[in-house]
């Protein structure tokens, strides 16, 4: 039988930022050819790799600042950056940022125990699964289970910003799927300052995002992408596909007279 398709938080924020952009990222080959790494991944990735290790009980091989920022040595990806200077700046913030939260979640008495960490989930929604990758989940003495997500570019975040993200909210349906019978909710930490905030769907607007991602799934799953035509947006100047929707005499026209008005 064939597999289902899937859909990740990933794959929905693209398509609903340019569905174009959806095409050459994920359905046409081409694309692949012009995607170009980003210094911000790397520094990301880095970083998710060392806290991976010290949030999982199971590891026991990063547990000090020490550990920690030998774990980041190792784990540094060096992809996507423009010059060894800008690399080397980038390098020094994230030794900052893990030394700092490191040594405040080792001050601090921790009341929540972590039980998962860089975990996919997955839930059918009929014709599609969908995917997720938690970078942590934890839970609390009540049993509340809290998704904790890790944004290493914001320095500040808000509830507002939870309550609106796409991946916490996708996040949070998967966790309910897992774990029908808890309370759940989601938290992104700014690593840079340390900043969080949380928020939780109640059970109408997690069942509202249920339905509302099934009919976006079903959309995105039967697009014909190749008879999709390009139309200049605000993200076009900065998107890696920018030479590939060019070759589109009527999007390079609009394009171009974007730029110079
Ligand atoms: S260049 Fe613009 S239209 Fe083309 S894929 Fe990127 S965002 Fe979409």
């Amino acid at each position: 039988m064939a597999r289902k398709p899937t859909l990740s938080p990933s794959k929905i924020t693209t398509y609903l930022a340019c569905p174009v952009k959806y095409r050459w990222t994920y359905v046409d080959a081409r694309g692949k050819w012009y995607m170009k790494a980003k210094s911000y991944y790397s520094f990301g990735s880095t970083l998710h790799r060392v806290l991976e290790r010290f949030y999982n009980e199971e590891d026991g091989g990063v547990t000090t600042t020490e550990e920690a920022l030998a774990s980041y040595e190792e784990s540094w990806i060096d992809a996507g950056y423009r010059s060894a200077e800008e690399m080397a700046e980038a390098f020094g913030d994230g030794r900052e940022i893990l030394e700092r939260h490191v040594e405040e979640a080792i001050k601090i008495p921790r009341i929540a125990k972590t039980i998962l960490v860089e975990r996919q989930l997955r839930h059918d929604l009929g014709p599609f699964v969908l995917l997720g990758r938690l970078d942590r989940v934890d839970e609390y003495p009540d049993g509340t289970l809290e998704v904790v997500d890790y944004k290493s570019g914001r320095e500040v975040v808000t509830e507002d910003d939870v309550a609106t993200d796409i991946a916490m909210n996708c996040y949070q349906v998967l966790l309910r799927a897992k774990y029908p019978d808890r309370q759940v909710r989601a938290r992104i930490v700014a690593l840079r300052t340390g900043s969080s905030a949380a928020s939780a769907l109640s059970d109408s607007e997690a069942e509202e995002l249920l339905r509302d991602l099934a009919k976006l799934g079903t959309e995105i799953l039967s697009t014909e992408y190749a008879e999709l035509t390009p139309t200049a947006k605000p993200l076009c100047p900065r998107c890696d596909f920018l030479p590939l929707c060019k070759q589109n005499e009527d999007f390079a026209a609009e394009f171009l007279a974007k730029e110079t008005a």
